[in-house]
């Protein structure tokens, strides 16, 4: 069984899975740029290594979580130019990433011997904190054996979805309909207070019928309703996956016309929600709860 896990990004996802790992009996090494981060897992009882590439040769499996696939391609990079890849290792990519890239670098790292899934996640950072992710993973079923001890101290589900880069492809349509959720509940909730039906009345009649989702089961009534709007997750990230999603879409021909309006409505100029505020605050928006 894989005893040495590397955690290479600790953000709000890369933290609480070193932190799960950790309380799993795994010994972790991690690295992140910002040195906030490096205290912080330094605190916890992770060794902060000075390099990814000092990550990867003390670990037989790392996890990234890092924020856009040129991270996890550069990263790999760097690892290969140090001569990190001395024993074999599995690389559990949980960023959501590209497909393409994902191809990309298991195709090149199984030719000398190493395995790369695309394992993006859903969940947040508090399934991160409690182990408790959903896993979509893509990649050959001999890593996904050899990754299976860690993604169970990550994940509560796994999913193998297919061969390499149908976890990002999955993950990538779970995300657009997020997006697409976002707005339309917002909607919902506004044409309910302008008819005269308050929004938590509205939101417990569809939580109980057909309109439900999980942005009506939990986003809204924890992250909106209450006002506090600290989901995690960045409204740069958000709109990285609508980005994603259209251009998958326009590799593959398929239309969408929905999602290119919804991409619209996301958009800085649009909502006036900056890339590094909480993306639960376009429900405030959306919804009207507070106008602009
Ligand atoms: P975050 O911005 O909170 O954290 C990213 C971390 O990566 C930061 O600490 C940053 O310093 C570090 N970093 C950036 N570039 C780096 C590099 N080259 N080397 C080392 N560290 C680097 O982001 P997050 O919310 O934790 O998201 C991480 C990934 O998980 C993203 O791909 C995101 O789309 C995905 N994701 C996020 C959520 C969520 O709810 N936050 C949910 C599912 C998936």
């Amino acid at each position: 069984m894989t005893q040495s896990v590397g955690v290479i990004g600790l953000g709000a996802m890369g933290m609480g899975m070193a932190r799960s790992l950790l309380a799993n009996g795994f010994s972790v090494a991690a690295f992140d740029l910002a040195p906030q981060a490096m205290a912080r897992a330094k605190e916890a009882g992770i060794a902060a290594q000075e390099t990814p590439a000092g990550v990867i040769e003390a670990s037989d499996a790392i996890v990234l979580s890092l924020p856009l696939a040129s991270h996890v391609e550069a990263t790999i990079e760097v690892g290969l130019a140090a001569g990190a890849f001395k024993s074999p290792k599995i690389i559990i990519d949980t960023s959501t990433s590209e497909a393409a890239v994902s191809r990309r670098l298991a195709a090149k790292l199984s030719e000398i011997g190493h395995g790369f899934l695309d394992a993006p996640v859903s969940g947040g950072p508090q399934g991160a904190a409690s182990g408790s992710l959903s896993v979509m993973l893509g990649g050959d079923a001999q890593w996904v054996a050899q990754a299976n001890p860690v993604l169970d101290a990550l994940a509560s589900k796994v999913i193998h979805v297919g061969p390499s880069g149908a976890g990002n492809i999955a993950k990538l349509v779970n995300n657009m309909l997020v997006a697409c959720h976002m707005l339309t509940t917002a909607e919902g909730l506004r044409l309910a207070e302008a008819s005269g039906l308050p929004a938590e009345d509205a939101l417990s009649v569809i939580n109980s019928a057909t309109g439900r989702s999980a942005l009506s089961e939990i986003h809204f009534p924890n992250w909106v309703l209450t006002g506090s709007f600290d989901s995690g997750f960045s409204a740069g990230l958000m709109r990285k996956d609508v980005r994603l999603a259209l251009e998958l879409a326009r590799d593959s021909d398929c239309s969408m016309p929905v999602s290119e309006l919804v991409a619209k409505l996301w958009s800085e100029e649009s909502s006036g929600i900056a890339d590094d505020q909480d993306f639960m605050l376009l429900g405030r928006v959306a919804a009207g709860t507070e106008e602009k």
